[in-house]
């Protein structure tokens, strides 16, 4: 029997500053020295250093997660009534960004396995309207974007990845090549914000993409759409990422692989210990590489596991409580319970456990203790 510690978070951001707060703190400095604020050379290393990162021909830094999904919807030119597929196990956002651009998000249930999109539900759900497919990667692992792609090439439909959590991940495509996410569709976001892989310290996010004319067209859309400065072909809006936030996302990339091992490592050891419990444990499809944004395991009882986990303060999350086509804002989008069964039944039953890098063994020993007895 392990001794109990004080309490356990879901992500100790002090253990993961500690190493890096000289860096850290001489990068903000720098800034402050420079007063170049906004539109910057932070941004503009970052934004090097991230298409590097990600094997991707641009990126471009934005202002967060969330609006990297609306300046990519904006850039594919998605109009009020097109729908996107998507799917309702996600982040508001996903189905946010969509409805905030006056699309239509249209929900698609989940594969039970990964929570991902189910690529055989898809093409039921398109019609003349349909113009862009949304995947999620969830939790840290991309959706079967090969079925994707095929089922997006067929019908002639934008993919948009909504990478957010996924930073890093990859997968085997059929040829043999590796493919990162966010670089298989035509734009891939991700978000900066603090609880993710690599996060910033306050709001940020950024997009990738391989087509130079989507990339200048996003650029333009993230300062107003100007271009040159004062003119304006296009409306965009204030989507940038400011320097300070560049200058602290330079500090942190070249330690993200550390962060990915530290978590791949916490789930490998939960994996084993939590085996043939009453607990599903994460489904890593064959040739993905799942970077665990999040944990997250699955039971039948999760109200009582749950209580005893408040009960040992030990920090644990839901994500998420209620699918996004169950919403009250979606309400006159129609759907009803019963109609994604699979992300309905997911929603009452999983949870997540802190799986941050930084996490040591006695209390990752303790969380596992407390699950099994
Ligand atoms: C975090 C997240 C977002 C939004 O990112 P922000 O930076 O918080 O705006 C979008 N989609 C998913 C799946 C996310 O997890």
């Amino acid at each position: 029997m392990t001794t109990q510690p004080k309490s356990i978070p879901m992500l100790d951001l002090q253990a993961q500053y500690e190493p890096i707060k000289n860096d850290v703190l001489n990068a903000i400095t720098s800034v402050f020295e420079s007063k170049h604020f906004i539109l910057g050379p932070q941004g503009k290393l970052f934004e090097a250093s991230l298409a590097d990162y990600c094997g991707s021909d641009y990126g471009v830094g934005v202002s967060s997660g969330t609006d990297a999904l609306i300046i990519a919807l904006m850039a594919l030119d998605i109009k009020p009534g097109d729908e996107i597929i998507t799917s309702s196990m996600t982040f508001f956002a996903t189905a946010g960004s969509i409805a905030r651009t006056g699309a239509v998000p249209v929900f698609v249930d989940i594969d039970p396995d990964t929570y991902n999109i189910d690529p055989k539900k898809i093409e039921e759900k398109i019609t003349t309207k349909t113009k862009a497919i949304m995947p999620v990667h969830l939790y840290g692992q991309m959706a079967d974007m090969e079925s994707i792609m095929g089922i997006a090439k067929r019908h002639n439909l934008h993919v948009i990845e909504d990478a957010a959590q996924a930073i890093g991940a990859s997968v085997t495509w059929s040829d043999g090549s590796v493919r990162k996410a966010g670089t298989i569709g035509d734009i891939g976001c991700f978000s900066f914000f603090p609880g993710k892989n690599l996060g910033c310290c306050g709001d940020g996010g950024g997009v990738v993409t391989n087509d130079k004319s989507l990339y200048e067209t996003l650029i333009h859309l993230r300062n107003h759409g100007a271009h040159p400065k004062y003119y304006h072909q296009i409306i965009g809006g204030n989507f940038r990422l400011d320097e300070l936030q560049a200058a602290v996302l330079n500090v942190k990339l070249p330690y993200l692989e550390d962060q990915h091992n530290g978590r791949q490592r916490n789930a490998s050891f939960y994996n084993s210990k939590l085996e043939g419990s009453q607990f599903k444990t994460p489904v890593v499809t064959s040739g993905n590489r799942m970077i665990f944004n999040q944990y997250t395991l699955r039971c039948k009882n999760r109200d009582v596991v749950l209580e005893k986990l408040k009960e040992k303060r030990i920090a644990h999350a839901v994500y998420y409580p209620v699918p996004l086509h169950l919403q009250d804002c979606f309400k006159e989008l129609g759907y009803k319970e019963g109609d994604l069964p699979e992300t309905e039944q997911a929603a009452k039953e999983v949870f997540s456990i802190p799986v941050f890098t930084e996490l040591s063994d006695e209390d990752k020993e303790w969380i596992v203790e407390i699950l099994l007895n």
